[in-house]
């Protein structure tokens, strides 16, 4: 359930109690509404089956004290308008302090078969299974679920920006069945343990639990002959492919927002969202912090002393870059705007670190040249280390 929820109902009111009314009162309320409002005493009323499923939602939530709490903290940063909205329609005697019309039709109101035994799924599924006289009341449009998924990127594709098709596998109601399960030509039949209501109810001591329904997973039906296309279970893999732009500079661990992407909605309910995780697989020779790219590249100690003109490649193209006589190992030299370009046209650089290479072997020559060079050189400045060295060696 999400916070947009809680911040909406006032699961107080639905249930009749004070806000500091304690566990046990919170659930005698309960039991009452439950009572007076179970579908198997109201057979066909809609506002009855209303009024048990928001009771059961919010005794779900104020009977656990944990999620009480973080219901009460919650309502609390951002209570005035739930209160407003709970004013406006509590006054009416027997009538239901909010607009139950969405109330089932969020995120779980899917395919009760698919996500598990979601608690607003086993609910609508009480309703939704065929029970006498339990004819499903019409739901409101609902919202498509939200999907998430992830995505391997290349490096340069990442930089870049690029469209790419991605194929989404989603559970769906199969079309054989139109997801009871039950081979065509049969039905499901009502559970003959719970009698259809997809759940149980267990005495102990002074506590009576629900708990869905052990034979029937909670649905209230069970099926005979089973389909053989999704093979009782009502629900298929269903793929579908898009093609999905990712903007120039994603960056690894990033998570894209397609709105509208996920899951289509149900009797004209808007779809959900499409929620993409970004990963980028490394480049051989560039990394990227940011919008900066880097790259190593050995010189040697030659080019390093005296100096030299280095063609080093981009990601698009390459560029040369002075190195100014006498440069460092270690020395980060910038090419300014061959990094990433950002949406806003802006790029970063491209920092290449100088590494000064020490050759392992030498020709005869060069070892000649070199023992030339080191004569006519003034020794390493190492003044500081030696004066320590006298004093504790
Ligand atoms: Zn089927
Ligand atoms: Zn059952």
């Amino acid at each position: 359930m999400s916070s947009k929820d809680w911040i909406e109902k006032d699961f107080y009111a639905v249930l009749g109690v004070d806000k500091a009314a304690s566990a046990d009162d919170v659930k005698k309320a309960y039991r009452k509404v439950a009572r007076e409002s179970h579908p198997d005493h109201n057979p066909g009323d809609p506002k009855a089956e209303e009024r048990f499923k928001a009771a059961s939602e919010a005794y779900n939530v104020l009977s656990d004290s944990g999620r009480r709490r973080e219901y009460d903290e919650m309502r609390s940063l951002f209570g005035s308008g739930a209160f407003r909205r709970n004013a406006r329609g509590g006054g009416q005697p027997g009538g239901m302090p909010f607009d139950v019309s969405d109330m089932f039709g969020g995120a779980g109101g899917g395919d009760r078969r698919f996500g598990g035994a979601g608690f607003q799924d086993l609910f609508s599924s009480i309703f939704s299974g065929g029970q006498a006289g339990g004819q499903a009341a019409p739901r409101g449009p609902a919202r498509g679920r939200d999907v998430e998924t992830e995505v391997a990127l290349d490096f340069g594709d990442a930089v870049r920006g690029v469209t790419l098709p991605l194929t989404l596998r989603a559970p769906g109601v199969c079309d054989t069945c139109h997801g009871n399960g039950a081979k065509p030509g049969t039905q499901p039949r009502t559970c003959p343990v719970c009698h259809g209501a997809g759940v149980t109810t267990r005495d102990q001591g002074s506590f009576s639990f629900s708990e869905p329904c052990r034979n029937c997973q909670g649905v209230g039906t069970v099926v005979e002959e089973k389909c053989p296309e999704c093979q009782g279970s009502g629900g298929v893999t269903k793929t579908r492919t898009m093609n999905v732009r990712f903007p120039a500079g994603v960056a690894d661990g990033q998570r894209i927002r397609l709105a509208g992407r996920g899951e289509p909605g149900e009797r004209g309910g808007p779809a959900g969202d499409l929620f993409v995780h970004v990963k980028v697989r490394p480049d051989e020779l560039f990394g990227r912090t940011g919008d900066d790219l880097s790259l190593t590249v050995p010189v040697t100690f030659a080019e390093a002393v005296l100096g030299t003109d280095l063609r080093v490649p981009t990601l698009d193209g390459a560029v040369t870059l002075r190195v100014p006589p006498g440069t460092p190992s270690g020395r980060v030299l910038r090419a300014r705007g061959k990094g990433v370009v950002r949406r806003d046209g802006q790029a970063g650089d491209l920092l290449v670190t100088l590494d000064v290479v020490v050759p392992a072997r030498l020709s005869d020559e060069a070892r000649a040249a070199l023992e030339s060079f080191a004569e006519q050189t003034p020794p390493a400045a190492r003044e500081h280390l030696d004066a320590r060295v006298r004093r504790v060696g």
